[in-house]
């Protein structure tokens, strides 16, 4: 017999991946099919397998690409048919999404089901905003409404006496269609019409915008400026707090496009970093990481670990290819017994870690004089190192040590190629900043787009570290921001104080 099938509905959050619950995120790594509307991330489609179809069933409003009926037929056969289905929804599943009717289906076709509830965009919107929905000097109750129905239409189901409280946050979703009519309804039932009014446009992305105005202003102003849907309405006193904790829209980088030339393999950890700080990562990698052209040198050096002293892994593709030989043929962690381990780099040792390995030795510097100082520090003369890495590997750890005297062997187990795709030249253009985390990346990013030079005057560019920008400049960009220790981290932190980023 065949296996069951099982949907889940989960809610995806208000945008930002960062939202996106650790539940929703294993729903969505083990699914077969996942179906995703219009208020649904890429970041967070992203994380479904390759192998995963995808369905795209629209709703942005006025332009459905299946109907309500369609969607809910949809998902219930192929539950029936014994796929593992996610149905991915903005926001929460049960707020003003549907759910509760895709649910009820699905139990009166007999289809397993389990919800994975998701943050609303009603609260997180204004959270970003820097609006709480409730605060102690203002209110002890908020309601969320949709403002979907016209009022002005004749019946509405929203009870206007009632939502006309200035004592109470009222959160509207769906109502910039209807905003004029919604105003006068509440200032007919006696809502004060200098109390505040927040609208927040995209919140938790990149694109966030913020209007604030007043009951009596809102419906002029939000016309002056353009502020569209998808939006959240948050009428109330709070609003006024924004003044005081507005933070999001406040990071330097905030909005900013920001091109990732990295291979895709490193790009995951930047790309949350920078969603944190309020920038859009582009992920277009200029490299691709491989295995070198002969694997007969890293075969062997695997097979004769065991004499080693030391072995060095210059960064974490170095570490993930190392495992990749072992363990086909049954190796695992085991193999390092009595050999000592270093890392050159925090993310390196990280990765090691996950293998089941602690480096003995992370040198806080990251040069080849550093490394191989401390290295030397650590070991004895005629002590076989092991240096693990790119085919394209510097070797001034290995000189360094062998002119100590030490036995170093430096093998390659990956190597990184210049990637090609037309993608990169549009993801280049659009963005506002360069990130360059290798001399590589720059190489292929000239490949990919080779009036590079000439886009790149008006980009703000970035690099890792000290030599990546002397390869930057030496191809004949102008670098405005370099980190100076060779970390992700360390190049945000030097993106944020960089004050050529702000404008
Ligand atoms: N289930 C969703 C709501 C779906 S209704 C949730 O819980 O968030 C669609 C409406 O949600 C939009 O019209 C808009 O009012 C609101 N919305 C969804 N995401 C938003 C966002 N990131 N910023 C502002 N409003 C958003």
């Amino acid at each position: 017999m065949s296996r069951p099938g099982k949907v889940w509905l989960v809610g995806a959050g208000p945008g930002d991946p960062g939202l996106l619950t650790l539940k929703a995120a294993r729903a969505i790594a083990g699914c077969e099919v996942l179906v995703y509307d219009y208020l649904a991330s890429e970041a967070i489609v992203a994380l479904a397998p390759p192998d995963c179809e995808k369905i795209y069933v629209g709703k942005k409003a006025g332009s459905h690409t299946l109907s309500q009926d369609e969607i809910t037929a949809l998902i219930v056969r192929l539950g029936r048919e014994g796929r593992r289905v996610v149905r991915l929804k903005g926001g929460d599943v049960f707020v003003f999404a549907r759910g509760g009717e895709e649910a009820a289906e699905l139990h009166a076709a007999g289809v397993a089901f389990e919800i994975v509830p998701g943050i609303t965009s009603a609260i997180a919107a204004p959270a970003y905003a820097g609006i709480p929905v409730t605060h102690r000097d203002h209110n002890t109750s908020f309601t969320i409404a949709t403002g979907h129905e016209d009022p002005t239409k004749g019946y509405s189901s929203l009870d206007y006496a009632k939502l006309a409280n200035p004592a109470q946050t009222l959160v509207l979703l769906m109502a910039m269609g209807n905003l004029a009519g919604i105003v006068a309804k509440l200032r007919e039932h006696g809502m004060p019409g200098d109390i505040p009014v927040g609208i927040v446009r995209e919140g938790t992305r990149p694109a966030q915008e913020t209007l604030v105005a007043t009951l009596d202003t809102v419906v002029s102003e939000v016309a002056r400026s353009g502020i569209s849907a998808p939006a959240i309405v948050v009428i109330g006193n709070v609003v006024r707090e924004r003044e005081r904790i507005r933070w999001f829209d406040r990071n330097p980088l905030f909005g900013k496009r920001v091109l990732v030339t990295r291979a895709r393999e490193d790009a995951a950890d930047f790309s949350d970093r920078l969603w944190e700080i309020g920038a859009e990562p582009v992920v277009a990698p200029t490299i691709a990481i491989g295995p070198p052209p002969d694997l007969a040198p890293a075969r062997n050096a695997v097979a004769t670990l065991g004499r080693r002293a030391w072995i060095v892994f210059t960064s974490r593709n170095g570490v993930r290819a190392w495992f990749d030989l072992i363990t086909p043929d049954g190796g695992d962690a085991r193999r390092f017994a009595g050999t000592r381990v270093a890392a050159i780099g925090p993310k390196t040792a990280e990765t090691l870690l996950g293998y089941g390995i602690r480096a003995d030795f992370v040198p806080v510097n990251f040069d080849g004089e550093h490394v191989a100082v401390g290295l030397s520090e650590r070991s004895e003369p005629g002590d076989d190192v092991l240096i693990v890495g790119a085919r394209t590997m510097r070797d001034a750890v290995a000189t360094a040590l062998t002119r100590q005297g030490r036995r170093v062997e430096s093998v390659a187990v990956y190597e990184t190629r210049e990637a090609t795709d037309p993608a990169i030249a549009e993801a280049a253009r659009t963005t506002d900043v360069w990130t360059f985390t290798s001399g590589s990346t720059v190489r292929g990013l000239l490949l990919n787009l080779p009036d590079a030079l000439e886009v790149g005057r008006t980009k703000t560019i970035a690099c890792i570290g000290p030599v990546t920008a002397g390869v930057a400049r030496d191809l004949g960009f102008d670098v405005a921001v370099t980190a100076d220790d060779y970390t992700v981290d360390g190049l945000i932190d030097a993106l944020e104080r960089t004050p050529a980023t702000a404008g």
